[in-house]
Formats: C-alpha cells, structure tokens, sequence
C-alpha cells in the first residue's frame, strides 16, 4: 500500500483524464491520495475532487506564489472548507524566494495566517520551502512547535532536515531522490528516523525517473517508493508500509 500524500489533482493537466489516472494509482498500489489546492479557485475544485473520488483526500491553502491574493474571503473559503468531509489539512502553504510570485512580506502574512488557522483547527499543515529555509524556520519557531505538519517535496541536506525535525516536522521526498544529482537529498533522507518519512508525487510536476519528462501521476510514488528503499536499505514493502502509517498518523486518515 502507497500513498501519495501531496498532488496537484486540480491541475489542468489532469482536466481530461482524472478517473483514469486514479485508477491507474489504485493499480499500482496507491490507497489513497492527497490533493493540496494552490490557488484561490483550487480550493472549491479540491473539494469537488475529494467528493468525487473515495481514495483522495484533501488539503485547502493558497501557495506562496497566490499569497497576494490572500484576503477575508479566502480565509472563509478556506473555514467553510475545513468542515467538509475528507478535508485533511492546510496546504499547501509557504515560502517560494525563488520566483517571488508574490512579494515576500505577502507570502509572510498568508503563511502566517493559515497556519493560525491550522492551529485553531488542529489540522496539519503541508508546507512548501524554496530557497526559503531560514524565514520558513524562524516563521515556524514563532508558533513554538506547536504544530504538525510536513515539509513537502525535501530539497535540503541533512542539516535543514534535522531543522524541520527538531520543530516537529515530517518530511516528504519527492521524485526527485530518483534523480542522478540528488545526492544530498538523499544523504538527508537517511537521518530522518522512520515514524517521520512520507513520499509524493507533486504531480503533474517532477515526474521521477524512468518517467522523467513526462506528465506525472500518483501511481507514479511506486518509483520514489523504490528509491528510497535503496538509499534506506530497506524493502520496498516495508518502507511503503511504514510511510503509508506515517501518513495515516499525520492526516488522521481513516
Ligand atoms: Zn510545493
Ligand atoms: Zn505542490
């Protein structure tokens, strides 16, 4: 069993195909999915997706790009949605310094503000950090490890690995430990104790190889699966096992 705890099901790239792609995941081993939402629109399709297909769940948040529009209306879009069914977390959520979409003082105050919401919902937050390690931490110290969550889709080394740890955080590979250069993250992944290991797709981006290049899908994680077992010395069945209970545990799955 496989879950693929971060995916982009929203996108249009899955506008066609959707029940086709799940069913292909189920194929694969996949039980369950996690659909995060990005932009302001996303929130409501991520609700209609996790309505229409058992084995997806999901997390409803505006990413670091969209944080300009972040506003009251979102942040009720975002309450109302938190009382659906299958609603799991907030996310995705966080810093992208890399292409600055959105100022950095409005990704700060979106970040902020939907992790209030996570707490006061006791719901988990999924996070995404790009070139944004140092502001994401001392944002998070700010809310003194009080709450759970994951970093998605890993690109650190094992230091900001054990950062993340030390505040409580899960973290998430991605496709990308299937790549030749990635050395370094996978040097990281073996720091990170077992209970506190998920995997993702991101799709529809960063397929992992042999599927490089081409449009990613949840049934996909096997690969990633595969991967890590490697770099961890592990059974495929044992780390898959192991990530889908940690998945489980951090999203309240049922
Ligand atoms: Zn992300
Ligand atoms: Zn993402």
């Amino acid at each position: 069993m496989l879950i693929d705890t971060h995916a982009h099901l929203d996108d249009e790239k899955f506008k066609d195909d959707m029940g086709e792609v799940i069913k292909r995941a189920i194929g694969n081993g996949v039980s369950e999915i996690i659909t995060v939402s990005s932009t302001p629109g996303s929130i409501q399709r991520t609700i209609e997706i996790v309505n229409t297909f058992e084995s997806v769940y999901g997390g409803v948040g505006l990413h670091p790009h969209d944080a300009k529009y972040f506003n009251k209306q979102i942040e009720q879009d975002i309450l109302d949605s938190i009382t659906k069914e299958r609603i799991v977390a907030i996310g995705e959520i966080g810093l992208d310094f890399h292409y600055n979409y959105s100022s950095r003082d409005d990704q700060g105050r979106a970040l902020r503000r939907q992790i209030g919401i996570a707490l006061d919902c006791s719901l988990p937050v999924i996070v995404h950090d790009r070139e944004a390690s140092d502001e994401l931490i001392k944002i998070l110290e700010e809310f003194g490890g009080k709450m759970t969550g994951v970093i998605h889709c890993f690109t650190g080394d094992s230091d900001m690995a054990k950062k993340y740890l030390d505040l409580g955080f899960y973290i998430s590979f991605s496709g990308i430990v299937t790549f030749p250069k990635a050395e370094k993250i996978r040097n990281a992944a073996k720091i990170v104790p077992q209970d506190k290991i998920l995997i993702e797709t991101d799709a529809p981006y960063l397929a992992p190889v042999p599927m490089r290049g081409k449009r990613n899908e949840p049934g996909f994680v096997r690969f990633t699966c595969e991967a890590l077992a490697k770099v961890l010395n592990m059974d495929f069945e044992a780390l898959s096992g192991i990530t889908a209970e940690n998945a489980r545990n951090l999203f309240h799955l049922k």
